[in-house]
């Protein structure tokens, strides 16, 4: 199996978009996930899975705090910028849960501590406990066959 076909499978699998954060001597960086999940309720984990060559791996090696923002409908150029999709970078707008800068304007934002750390063929995963969380009111960015989509275009489809 190449790994188009692969992708293209894994395409299938339909999810919301993160943007993980961190910050080494005072700079904040970022970098868009979709490869996230809930993990346990007592204690509170979080997983992501970063990809050996991506700048973020080093970081949160480093610093062995992570931030996630959940992105909300309204934030696809955010998900683009921090992906690299775009040729100009966008300013972002930071503000703190806990001691980790997060995304204004997301649906949820979470800072965690890592606790576990297990490599996987040419990703890292890192298990986070949760330590702050904070809400808002929204409707989600979703990625589904390689493309965004959200929950109005899903409803206008079904009606
Ligand atoms: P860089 O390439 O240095 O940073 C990424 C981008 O963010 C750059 O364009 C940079 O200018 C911008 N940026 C960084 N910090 C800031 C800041 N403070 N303010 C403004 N802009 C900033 N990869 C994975 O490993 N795991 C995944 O789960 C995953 N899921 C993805 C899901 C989707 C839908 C997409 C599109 C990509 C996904 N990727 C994933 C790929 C990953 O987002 C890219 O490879 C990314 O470019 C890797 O970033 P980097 O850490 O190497 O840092
Ligand atoms: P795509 O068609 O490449 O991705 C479809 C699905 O395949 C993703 O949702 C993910 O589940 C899986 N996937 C893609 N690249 C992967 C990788 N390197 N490792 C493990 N799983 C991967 O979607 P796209 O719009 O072409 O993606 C844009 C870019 O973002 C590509 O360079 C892609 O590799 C990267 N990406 C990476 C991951 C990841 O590292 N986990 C996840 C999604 C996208």
């Amino acid at each position: 199996m190449d790994s188009r076909t692969f992708r293209n499978a894994m395409g299938t699998f339909a999810t919301g978009i993160t943007v993980i954060t961190t910050e080494v001597d005072g700079e904040v960086s970022g970098m868009t996930a979709n490869a996230f999940m809930s993990v346990s309720l007592d204690p509170k984990l979080v997983l992501i899975s970063i990809d050996n060559k991506a700048k973020m791996l080093e970081k949160i090696q480093k610093t062995k705090k992570y931030g996630i923002s959940i992105l909300s409908s309204d934030q696809q150029q955010q998900s683009m910028n921090f992906a690299g999709q775009i040729k100009e970078r966008i300013e972002a707008d930071f503000e703190r849960v806990g001691d980790i800068p997060v995304l204004k304007g997301s649906l949820l934002n979470l800072s965690c501590n890592v606790v576990d750390i297990h490599k996987a063929g040419d990703h890292v995963l890192f298990i986070g406990e949760v330590t702050e969380m904070k809400t808002n009111e929204g409707d989600p960015l979703l990625y589904f066959g390689g493309k965004y989509r959200n929950l109005q275009t899903i409803e206008e489809k079904i009606v």
